[in-house]
């Protein structure tokens, strides 16, 4: 396949931003290619070589592209520097560059997928003291010999910036319509959900049909997207929905892990985000091999911080100081981390992610022995009862909370409680002690745009135009515009955070009224809490749910201060969720005001 196919599908892509189009777009466009080159298609339609959990090396520096740009198009990096500010698109400044020298010059041996493919490998594989220079090298190699649009997004991919408009879900609807049927999607998903592999899902679906896809299992190694829970505003609430019997388990206020303990003795710690985790809990990952009963597993729980004196837990901040990426030895010293496990997806060569809870979480039990020897054991198990009536549960949740527990979460004890990689459920119900407070639970939201400062906050982002997501549509909707909860310091370092989200235009998966002064491409989520949730005519999150040509937005917004960088984009509140959460005040306070302006920023 010659690399300007694929270029022209990217380009096709970007021009609309209408799901159903790209579906079509998508799905035409697989039936053409071969099963193993499909997979590096997917890679790289998100500027890829490997799947998401794969540390990603291809990152090149913008100064290297530049020289690179210069070299084939003939014109002085100064040239090349100004274009590249006045557009802010490497992508776009290439094929401006290239297309005028193309035309100036004969053609050369035409670019195919499989010498970008090898190309950008020896970008990413390239070590040495000359390293940079040989990237350089092969990226101008590459752009040599391609036309203008191919330019535009080989520096794009090998920048980072490549951004097409398709998410995951419009992906799916694509190989379900080229390869399967519609009834058959949830297949595709599931097979995605439980090996975060996209490549993987498309080539066995190319290659095998759905039949091969069903056959999909977990792999002891590569991550498994995580099963989440929703949550209910009442215990009684929560035991009506549970028929009266379930199972609560202490919710510990740390960080989710999931550990794969491989037969080799290797063991990977992923968080929720699939970031590698290893290397910040590296004692976690020797107690659970030490503890292992069994070759191989994959289990989950919560890294949470104790204090080493007393034994208390710690608040969610200070298992945070895990994050760093120096001086391990000493933080893994200085701050004790234990880990409560609550699930098991794998054990030496069974599945048990299709397996009902009660057997997941007795297999769990049954899978660590204690700790021997001196120190305190890093490995335990979630505080855990089943609980039969609104007394124990009342009871369990009060001694969570004494326990420095957010509360609790109620997990089914049905035939129908299998592990839900990638999804909310009731299987799961979450409550929390603040949900006592005016609106239950806070938001995560991704930033989306910014809006100017004035007064103190002039020359700096001033308010963010924040967005939540909507997995049915694959797009993210406007939901409020926050400036409320900042401190100086945040208020420094946001446009440093932000920079590489920075879009000239508003991105193709969103939906927005509010016109910002800066568009941002999803990539930051932040913590939100609000007073409550209003009908809004300028938001367009839930657009049509409630009411008829209108979204709704959340009214005296503010950041509590906490950056969920451990959450992707599409892992923010839903746009269901913040339905589900109008609802609930509704029925509380059946006569709540109708939405006005938002809180004006500081
Ligand atoms: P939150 O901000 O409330 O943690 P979230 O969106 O990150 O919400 P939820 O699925 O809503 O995730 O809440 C479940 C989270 O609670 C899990 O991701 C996990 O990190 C944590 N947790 C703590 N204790 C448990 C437990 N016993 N079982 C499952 N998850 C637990």
């Amino acid at each position: 396949m010659q690399f300007s196919k694929l270029a022209e599908m990217f380009d096709r892509l970007e021009s609309t931003s209408s799901r159903l189009e790209m579906t079509d777009i998508l799905s035409e466009f697989f039936r053409t290619v071969e099963p193993a080159e499909l997979r590096q298609v997917i890679y790289l339609s998100v500027g890829r070589l490997h799947p998401e959990f794969y540390p990603q090396e291809l990152g090149m520096a913008d100064k290297l592209v530049l020289k690179a740009i210069a070299s084939v198009s003939g014109r002085t990096p100064k040239e090349v520097e100004d274009l590249w500010i006045k557009t802010g698109d490497p992508g776009e400044v290439a094929e401006t560059l290239i297309s005028k020298k193309k035309q100036m010059t004969l053609f050369s041996e035409p670019l195919t997928f499989q010498a970008v493919v090898e190309g950008l490998t020896l970008i990413e594989t390239a070590t040495g003291k000359d390293s940079q220079d040989k990237k350089m090298k092969h990226l101008a190699r590459m752009m040599h010999d391609s036309g203008p649009l191919e330019a535009r997004y080989l520096c794009r991919i090998v920048t980072g910036r490549m951004r097409v408009g398709a998410g995951a879900m419009t992906v799916m609807d694509a190989l379900a319509l080229a390869f399967a049927t519609k009834e058959q999607r949830p297949d595709i998903e599931r097979a995605f959900n439980i090996t975060c592999d996209m490549g993987l899902v498309a080539e066995t679906v190319a290659e095998g049909g759905i039949e091969a896809v069903r056959k999909i299992g977990v792999t002891v190694g590569d991550p498994v997207k995580v099963m989440l829970a929703e949550r209910l505003r009442s215990l009684p609430d929560i035991m009506d929905r549970m028929s009266g019997r379930c199972a609560f388990e202490y919710k510990y206020d740390g960080m989710r892990v999931q550990a794969h303990i491989r037969k080799d003795g290797a063991v990977k710690l992923y968080s929720r985000r699939l970031e590698d985790l290893t290397s910040n809990f590296p004692d976690i990952a020797d107690a659970l091999k030490e503890q292992l009963i069994g070759q191989e597993a994959i289990i989950e729980g919560e890294c949470v911080a104790f204090d080493p004196a007393t034994g208390s837990l710690l608040p969610f901040q200070n298992v945070t100081h895990r994050r760093r990426k120096h001086d391990m030895e000493q933080t893994v010293e200085d701050v004790p981390v234990r880990i409560f496990m609550f699930d098991l997806l794998f054990h030496d060569g069974k599945d048990y992610t299709l397996v009902p809870y009660p057997e997941r979480r007795a297999k769990l039990e049954a899978s660590f022995s204690k700790h021997e020897g001196p120190g305190p054991d890093k490995v335990g198990f979630t505080t855990r009862a089943v609980i039969e009536n609104e007394e124990q549960a009342q009871e369990f949740f009060d001694q969570a909370v004494a326990a420095k527990c957010e509360g609790i979460m109620a997990k089914s004890l049905e035939d129908i409680s299998i592990y839900r990689a990638g999804s909310r459920g009731f299987l799961w119900i979450k409550y929390k002690k603040d949900y006592t407070q005016a609106l239950v639970d806070t938001f995560d939201l991704t930033v989306v745009g910014a809006f100017y400062g004035m007064g103190k906050r002039a020359g700096m982002y001033g308010a963010l135009l924040m967005a939540a997501y909507d997995p049915d549509t694959g797009k993210f909707g406007t939901t409020c515009k926050l400036g409320t909860g900042f401190d100086d310091a945040f208020l420094a370092q946001l446009p440093d955070m932000l920079s590489k989200y920075r879009s000239e235009k508003k991105p193709a998966s969103l939906d927005a009224e509010m016109v910002p002064d800066v568009w941002f491409i999803p990539g930051v989520v932040l913590e939100v809490s609000a007073a409550d949730i209003s009908i809004s005519p300028i938001h367009t999150i839930a657009f049509g749910s409630v009411k008829e040509d209108a979204g709704l937005g959340l009214r005296f917004p503010r950041f509590t201060g906490r950056v969920r960088d451990d959450k992707t984009p599409e892992q923010c509140t839903t746009a269901a969720e913040i339905v589900e959460f109008y609802q609930l005040q509704e029925e509380r306070d059946s006569d709540s005001p109708e939405m006005g302006d938002e809180e004006p920023s500081e």
